[in-house]
């Protein structure tokens, strides 16, 4: 089964799609993830996206393609994927459909993630992770017991390069003219389940799997 999770940046799509692959025993495969594990080892890859990424823009099409394709043929044998964060163009889905149809395994679902654009900037703007362990702390939602330092590991919180208010601009402009078409493509092909991203996470946890 393959799902992918669609939604702008901020609408809590890594958190969510690790809940919901935890809880059907899915792979997770997050590009955003996997560009950042690049950056932080300074591949070719990583060196060619880390301005992009850095600005708020999206890293070429050719390149994120190639990648998470290479590691979905590695994850063939799971019994499901459930893709964040990809496609993030119509190109990309494009591709991800051609794919897919050589391997005979096409989308079963497409969970849309909607938040308002004011409640994404307040989720964004107070988000850190833990430079350690990468446990995720907001300073509104669920701060830390110490300032900037990670309840579990002690690990010093740090903010994603992209997270600062004129990044965090960029990439609600990139979603609105690039990734929200994607939207409009898989609601065409009939794949499509919108889901309410407000609220309590667990609540949110349970429409995404109730409509998975
Ligand atoms: P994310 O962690 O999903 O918010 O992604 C962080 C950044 O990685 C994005 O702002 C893009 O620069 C890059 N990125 C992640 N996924 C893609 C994708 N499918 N296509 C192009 N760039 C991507």
């Amino acid at each position: 089964m393959r799902i992918v999770i669609l939604g702008p940046p901020g609408a809590g799509k890594g958190t969510q799609a690790a809940r919901l692959a935890a809880a059907l025993d899915f792979i997770h495969l997050a590009t955003g993830d996997m560009l950042r594990a690049e950056v932080a080892s300074g591949t070719r890859l990583g060196n060619l996206a880390e301005s992009y990424m850095e600005r708020g823009d999206l890293v070429p099409d050719g390149v994120v393609i190639e990648m998470i394709i290479a590691r979905m043929s590695a994850s063939d044998s799971a019994a499901g994927v459930i893709l964040d964060g990809f496609p993030r163009t119509l190109p990309q889905a494009e591709a991800l459909d051609g794919a897919l149809k050589e391997v005979g395994e096409p989308i079963d679902r497409v969970l849309s993630l909607r938040v308002s654009e004011d409640e994404l900037m307040r989720r964004l703007a107070g988000r850190f992770t833990c430079s350690e362990c990468q446990k995720p702390y907001h300073l509104e939602f669920s701060p830390p017991r110490e300032p900037g330092r990670c309840d579990l590991c002690g690990g010093k919180l740090t903010q994603r390069p992209d997270d600062n208010p004129e990044s965090v601009r960029r990439r609600l402009t990139v979603y609105r003219e690039q990734t929200a078409p994607v939207v409009g493509y898989y609601r065409q092909a009939g794949a499509l389940a919108e889901i309410d991203g407000e609220g309590a996470p667990d609540d949110i946890h349970g429409r995404l799997v109730a409509a998975a």
